[in-house]
């Protein structure tokens, strides 16, 4: 039997996932897995309430879990099929991350924060998901496992960093928010061959700056 607290809390994520229908999200694996995770755990510091409220909230160190719509939009234009190699730049709470794993994607996730890196590691290895994760500078990618099916950078650039694209499988998608430091444009980018990619725009969203060797400098 499921405790009041859970059913509340099932209620409340079945609304978020018709909130997000209504919005124009149609991928219903991507529905079903956010319908399966507990956003709760990855939002700290007394957040937990507005857990399944549609919006950003803070996780510390000045940084956001992204709004679930932002997830599910980005989870969705990338088009994961299981057993694809995805990386990750800004895990982050580790939430988008989970997303990717459910999917049935070999996830690889980078955090410049070391505090968040170590939380968002803890928290998915309690909820047994497997995600390999690693601190460091995202901008320039994580070459040892590279070529990527698909790369996802959650916070934003201000332009494209070649590094990711190097990283990228011919064919392969990469999709990131470029822009100014306060609004982005999403952009979906696919390589074409050694030299040439092609990005497409998908509309303003708003992330946190992207800092690091092929990002924003880091303000002293
Ligand atoms: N995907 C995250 C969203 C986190 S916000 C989630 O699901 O919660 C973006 C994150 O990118 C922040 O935690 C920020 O610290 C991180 N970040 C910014 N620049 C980075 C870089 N160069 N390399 C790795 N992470 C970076």
């Amino acid at each position: 039997m499921q405790s009041v607290k859970s059913s509340i809390i099932s209620e409340e994520r079945n609304k978020l996932i018709d909130q997000l229908r209504l919005r124009g999200i149609t991928d219903e694996n991507v529905l079903a897995i956010m319908n399966s995770l507990p956003r709760e755990r990855f939002v700290g510091g007394g957040f937990e309430k507005k857990a399944y409220e549609d919006s950003a909230l803070p996780i510390g160190l000045q940084q956001t879990i992204s709004q679930p719509y932002t997830v599910a939009f980005m989870t969705q234009m990338l088009q994961i099929q299981p057993g694809e190699k995805v990386l990750e730049i800004g895990t982050g709470s580790g939430y988008q991350a989970a997303v990717l794993a459910k999917l049935g994607a070999k996830v690889y996730t980078i955090e410049r924060h070391f505090e968040l890196y170590k939380q968002a590691r803890q928290i998915l290895a309690e909820l047994s998901i497997q995600v390999f994760t690693r601190q460091g500078d995202g901008t320039i990618g994580w070459k040892d496992n590279a070529p990527y099916d698909a790369i996802i950078v959650t916070a934003g650039a201000p332009d494209v960093p070649n590094s990711l694209v190097a990283q990228l499988r011919i064919g392969g998608r990469m999709i990131l928010p470029i822009g100014d430091e306060k609004t982005q444009m999403l952009t979906l980018v696919r390589r074409i061959d050694q030299e040439h990619y092609e990005g497409h725009n998908l509309g303003e969203f708003r992330f946190v700056p992207l800092v690091g060797k092929e990002g924003w400098q880091e303000k002293k």
